[in-house]
């Protein structure tokens, strides 16, 4: 066999995944010899021995590398044979422009999962178990590089035991920067009333008598708080709702991991799907909307007038042990106020949840930035991205072609994320929330200065949204004028259509149909029902729905009677919402007061939901189109027929929706039926939209974007009546296509616009 030396130069997701050491481990039990080297944020290998070993060993470290690794060769040479005799791991070479890959929060990997369970294991039940493949990353990072002195771990120094692991090449802890035992690591402490309860054990105890109980505790987790209770506990969960002042807002359940695939407790309340399945034990362990089965024995208020709960398993050894000495399954809300970034710090949950959880369970582990569980829903077969938080987030893409020059791109307002670019990357931060509050704005910038720092980026241009009166476009404006920046700004729903340019690169043009709750449109209205025809930077708006007057304005998305009366009133009928005196705003709306100009779907369904008499008052956003989905929930498909379509003066194809005022009205149909056809209905307009503009236009490729189109029945119907058609069309996977994906959506576009 001949002998060969090659070089090998990888890339892609290789460091703090324990990606060296399996090389090493690979390569010693060839006999090969040479050495791995992280270098530049990507690992060099250089490896000597038989020809045939080294395809098996290069074959070996693509295919079948660590779960976490995402290796990617870059570079192949074969060179001079090596003087070395044995294999070796090289200390990391310093660097000053290293591709920086910032690793994601982890879930419990199968190995740590046996020693948690395992009597004889020195981790037995210890809370804080991690190794190379999982653990908390993005939440305990201080600076990079990653190692442990640039981590919330700095001031835990290991135990002898410890660092016989961390210092051996062969172990599964080699270098596992969060690594930890009972004798040297974080330790729970529990708070009640009485006083405190420390030791992981006694913790853990009393933590659970007070949930079988039925009390509220706020529990520290991976990237923040989360309020638990007894999700079986009608009276629990009434009681978390009434402190929390959340009636309606849908609750997020943890389920003990259970049975061979984890789900068998799940299974007695809920049916999901294979890709549902699939996405709750997947690496980033979502929460995941889930079809609840007809007496899921959950407390009935867990997710109220909806048909599916937002559901997750265990992702840190501290949730395995909550959720399976609890025994069943535990409500799992973050835990801040409604909208705000979820809390990290022990002193201010106290605080701020003083009259909300009777007690607390802490743990000494700082958590350096939050980051809130994701959020996904299966629709057309894929799991679709609401939230980007732990186990996600930072999200690192390459963007298809280079930008100019390196990019903040502040995203909107509600559900914000940011996005930062240079070269051919892109990293989207972490779900931050509404940014309402001083402290949402505080977190805002914190997560912008620590992502320019940790991948040392200065950002040369700021991009914004177009609404003047944005927290983030405000902060933007101002940060570039301190700095002498340049800023951009671009349209809510440019934004929302260029996001599919990330992902599908090769198209040429689009046609986007741009439907969400509201946004800033060219023409100064609120829009959201629009349909957009080009690429990134070059949009041009080709359809739009019927416009309507909102009595009360921005008042109309916690209040969906308001889009009811402004469709109603806009046609000419007489319409009284059921429960509110709207003689005020029926005087005002006559005379041209306070009544914006929208075209959003968004309160379409509002409005369906107003008229149909199903809820007049949302006590959360997107209560009413929420609430008129469910109704159709398993209704099967609909005889539907488009919606009026004609061109306006201004030679925009208009959508007539019209016809809808007396569908959803018409007391002859059970509602699920009113609700199924509306949805159908608008699925056949959409399609018969896209086939007009087809002949007017020529072809494109069609996208779906905007908070709509988390809508399932809606999504899954017109897509599959558009491939019906020859139509290809996508709907986003990557990035969420709701407002937290607006940031991408802006970098994309200010790129389109530099040619
Ligand atoms: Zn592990
Ligand atoms: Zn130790
Ligand atoms: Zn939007």
């Amino acid at each position: 066999m001949p002998r060969e030396t090659r070089r090998w130069r990888i890339g892609g997701q290789v460091q703090g995944v324990g990606f060296r050491p399996f090389v090493y481990r690979e390569a010693s039990a060839r006999g090969l010899a040479g050495y791995v080297q992280n270098r530049s944020g990507e690992v060099l290998i250089e490896a000597g021995g038989p020809a045939g070993a080294l395809d098996d060993l290069l074959d070996r470290l693509l295919h079948h590398a660590p779960p976490l690794a995402r290796p990617r060769l870059i570079e192949t040479d074969t060179i001079a044979p090596t003087p070395d005799r044995d294999f070796v791991i090289r200390p990391s070479a310093a660097d000053d422009a290293p591709r920086i890959h910032l690793p994601p929060d982890y879930f419990t990997c199968d190995d740590c999962l046996a020693e948690l369970a395992d009597p004889g294991a020195r981790r037995h039940r210890y809370p804080f178990i991690n190794c190379t493949q999982c653990g908390p990353r993005y939440t305990l990072i201080r600076a990079l590089p990653y190692d442990r002195p640039n981590t919330a771990m700095a001031d835990f120094a290991l135990c002898p035991a410890c660092r016989v692991e961390y210092e051996n090449p062969a172990d599964r802890r080699f270098h596992a920067q969060p690594l930890a035992c009972p004798d040297c690591g974080p330790t729970l402490t529990y708070r009640e009333a009485g006083g405190d309860i420390t030791g992981n054990e006694a913790a853990l105890a009393a933590c659970v008598q007070a949930l079988r109980a039925g009390k509220v505790v706020a529990a520290k987790g991976i990237g923040g708080y989360h309020l638990l209770c007894d999700a079986c506990n009608a009276t629990a969960v009434a009681r978390l709702r009434a402190r929390k002042h959340r009636p309606h807002k849908p609750l997020a359940v943890l389920f003990p991991w259970a049975g061979e695939d984890g789900l068998a407790v799940l299974h007695r309340h809920a049916a999901p799907d294979a890709a549902e399945a699939a996405a709750l034990t997947g690496p980033e362990r979502p929460i995941v909307l889930v079809t609840l089965t007809p007496g899921h024995g959950l407390a009935p208020d867990i997710a109220p007038g909806l048909a599916e709960v937002g559901a997750m398993l265990p992702y840190s050894p501290l949730h395995h042990l909550l959720a399976a000495d609890h025994g069943g399954p535990l409500v799992a809300t973050s835990a801040n106020r409604s909208g705000e970034p979820v809390l990290t710090d022990a002193e201010a949950v106290e605080q701020r949840l003083a009259t909300v959880a009777d007690a607390f369970l802490h743990h000494d582990r700082p958590i350096l930035r939050p980051a809130d569980d994701s959020v996904c829903r299966v629709i057309a077969g894929r799991p679709r991205r609401l939230r980007l938080g732990r186990g996600l987030a930072p999200l690192a893409l390459d963007l298809p072609r280079p930008v100019a020059c390196p990019t903040l791109a502040v995203g909107g307002h509600m559900k914000n994320t940011i996005a930062l670019a240079w070269e051919d990357r892109l990293v989207v931060s972490p779900h931050i929330g509404e940014l309402d509050s001083p402290r949402a704005l505080a977190v805002f910038e914190q997560v912008i200065d620590d992502l320019c720092a940790l991948y040392h980026v200065n950002p040369e241009q700021l991009v914004h949204d177009a609404h003047p009166d944005y927290a983030s476009t405000r902060w933007a404006r101002a940060r570039a004028a301190a700095r002498g920046l340049p800023t951009l700004a671009v349209h809510h729903h440019h934004a929302h259509a260029a996001l599919l340019a990330a992902e599908h690169p090769q198209v040429a043009r689009w046609l986007v149909f741009t439907w969400d709750g509201t946004g800033l449109g060219e023409d100064g209205h609120i829009q959201g029902g629009e349909a957009l025809l080009g690429r990134p930077g070059a949009w041009q708006r080709v359809a739009s729905l019927r416009p309507f007057r909102l009595p009360g304005g921005d008042r109309a998305g916690r209040e969906p009677w308001r889009a009811a009366a402004a469709l109603a009133w806009e046609c000419g009928r007489e319409w009284e919402p059921p429960e509110v005196d709207a003689a005020l705003a029926c005087a005002a709306w006559q005379r041209g007061l306070n009544t914006p100009t929208s075209t959003a779907v968004g309160r379409l369904f509002d409005a369906c939901a107003s008229l149909a008499g199903v809820l007049q008052q949302a006590s959360h956003e997107a209560q009413g189109p929420m609430a008129w989905e469910a109704l159709a929930a398993g209704h099967a498909r609909t005889p539907a027929t488009s919606l009026p379509l004609a061109i306006d003066a201004a030679g925009l194809l208009r959508i007539d929706w019209e016809p809808l005022v007396d569908l959803v009205q018409d007391n002859r149909l059970p509602l699920a039926q009113r609700s199924a056809r509306m949805h159908d209905t608008l699925a056949e307009t959409l399609v018969a939209t896209a086939r007009r503009l087809r002949t007017e236009h020529g072809a494109f490729a069609v996208g779906l974007s905007g908070g709509v189109f988390l809508n399932r029945r809606l999504s899954e119907g017109a897509l599959a009546r558009l491939h019906d058609e020859g139509f290809t069309a996508f709907l986003p996977e990557v990035v969420p296509y709701n407002d937290a994906g607006l940031c991408m959506g802006q970098v994309m576009e200010a790129a389109g616009r530099e040619g």
